[in-house]
């Protein structure tokens, strides 16, 4: 005799025995660009470029100060 049941495959989680933290979460990203905050005024902004610093500020003539130097 043997007694098998029906297994509905159907809905399959693959993170499903995965606490939500351990979830992968969607990655917030627009085009390529990157989440910064600029290190001269604190603007949080969306930007492409490899400095962190806003245009303003490049404007302003801000420079990064590196520590420990
Ligand atoms: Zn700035």
């Amino acid at each position: 005799m043997s007694d098998k049941k029906p297994v509905c495959t159907c809905i399959q989680d693959p993170y499903a025995d995965l606490p939500p933290e351990l979830r992968p979460k969607p990655v917030q990203k627009i085009g390529g660009l990157r989440k910064v905050t600029c290190p001269g005024c604190g603007l949080v902004y969306w930007t492409n470029r490899p400095t962190d610093l806003c245009v303003n500020c490049e404007k302003k003539g801000v420079k990064i100060e590196n520590a420990g130097g």
